[in-house]
């Protein structure tokens, strides 16, 4: 099966600076390099969000303010179902062009 690319996949963290209290317990835990700490502002800033693991949202359960949010899991499994789909739909029109074409050519 074709892959999906990592960018068609919204599945990273949102940081509410309202919340924030930067402590930085998510930048310090995080070790794909998401994060990028805004010192001007003192708090993190998601730079790197398609590093981000698919499925985990353990950053959102270390920070003690609540400021870190992510899809549910059931809004994952939906778009990973969707995508699975549209790869599948182009990978067999594709296929089918390339049929057509061996026809037009006279191959096998
Ligand atoms: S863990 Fe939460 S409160 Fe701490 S820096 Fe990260 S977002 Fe801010």
């Amino acid at each position: 099966m074709a892959r999906i690319p990592r960018e068609d996949i919204p599945w990273y963290p949102t940081v509410d600076t309202d919340l924030c209290t930067g402590d930085r317990a998510c930048f310090d835990f995080c070790r794909n390099g998401v994060f990028e700490w805004d010192e001007a502002n003192g708090h993190p800033i998601v730079k790197d969000p398609y590093s981000c693991v698919l499925g985990c949202d353990a950053c959102a359960q270390v920070c003690p303010s609540g400021a870190i949010t992510f899809p549910s899991q059931e809004e994952l499994r939906a778009t990973l179902s969707r995508l699975r789909r549209e790869v599948e739909v182009q990978r067999q029109r594709r296929e089918a062009a390339v049929n057509e074409a061996d026809h037009a050519d006279g191959g096998i």
